[in-house]
């Protein structure tokens, strides 16, 4: 049912998109005016990019959700910034596009690719369903479902959960495992911060959210709060990926070559000890240590990537 849902949706977003399913749209202006981007373009990009390739264009419009912490939050300045935002500009800087990074809820970012964004970075999950709709990149990070819990509590195992009221973060992996808890009621928030003041207020006996940010929050509130780890409950490993418009393969394999040299660099292992922890390099990963230090204090800058198309020149 789900599938055919999906099968519908995707169908409709064709019809209103003809540009993003590779059918033969009418022609528009601006895959005209991509062509003449795209012979200047980047030496990343695969040649035989289609003529409605995201690749064409020189600004990708990147949709996140603000509210995911370290991968993303409001900076100091109130625009989008984390891991993931630092990421999607290095990844910018090596195909040559610029990187506008759009905040929006995380409930419409897939829905939103093809329309209002060009594709999606949020901590977004690899899902079957959401494999439905968009293409994902190779995955970058592992992660899992946390419960957390008001000190003390009486929940410890996936059987505890039952019958309980979970707080979610609406349309997220922690919103589905916990539709289908036995009996639970699924409170659902547009931030998981949201869900976790509920749980200190007592409105919900439990919150499930993902490693990170579930760690970043209970930190918050270290007398009151603790976050138990989802394999305990029988949770499956979790991997994250850009979401991009379903059947852009020269996009895909951009982007998954970008991806790879970033790992290859050590921009992405630089990028994780400054974002997610806290400074400290990956230990089985210090060979490439002259490039992460480099890459450290450079700092993939926005200033960086808002040149990168001009500066490209690999
Ligand atoms: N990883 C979870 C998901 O993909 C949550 C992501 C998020 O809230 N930004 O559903």
């Amino acid at each position: 049912m789900k599938k055919l849902l999906a099968a519908v949706l995707t169908g409709v977003m064709c019809a209103s998109l003809l540009t993003a399913c590779g059918g033969s749209a009418p022609a528009a202006s601006a895959s005209t005016e991509a062509a003449s981007v795209a012979a200047a373009g980047s030496e990343s990009a695969p040649a035989e990019a289609a003529a409605d390739s995201v690749l064409n264009k020189d600004t990708l419009i990147v949709g996140t959700n603000a509210a995911f912490p370290p991968f993303e939050y409001a900076g100091a300045d109130g625009t989008p910034d984390g891991f993931d935002i630092a990421l999607i500009k290095a990844v910018g800087e090596k195909i040559g596009k610029n990187i506008e990074v759009k905040d929006m809820e995380f409930d419409s970012l897939v829905a939103s690719i093809g329309n209002k964004i060009d594709v999606a970075i949020a901590g977004m999950t690899v899902t079957d369903e959401r494999k439905n709709m968009v293409d994902f990149s190779d995955p970058y990070y592992e992660a899992v479902q946390n419960v957390i819990v008001v000190k003390g509590s009486e929940i410890s195992t996936a059987d505890d959960l039952k019958g309980k009221n979970i707080g979610v973060q609406l349309g997220t992996t922690g919103d589905f495992i916990a539709s289908d808890v036995e009996g639970a009621q699924v409170s659902q928030y547009n931030k998981g911060v949201d869900a976790v003041n509920d749980l200190l207020n007592g409105r919900v006996d439990c919150v499930i959210l993902d490693t990170n940010p579930a760690k970043e929050f209970v930190s918050q509130h270290a007398d009151e709060l603790t976050a138990l780890e989802g394999d305990g409950f029988g949770f499956e490993t979790e991997n994250y990926a850009i979401a991009m418009p379903k059947g852009d393969a020269a996009l895909v394999e951009a982007v998954n070559g970008a991806l790879k040299e970033l790992k290859e660099d050590g921009t992405f292992d630089a990028l994780v000890a400054e974002y997610i922890n806290n400074g400290e390099v990956p230990e089985a990963e210090e060979a490439s240590e002259e490039a992460s230090t480099e890459a450290a204090s450079e700092e993939s800058s926005e200033a960086a990537s808002t040149e990168a198309a001009s500066t490209e020149a690999e």
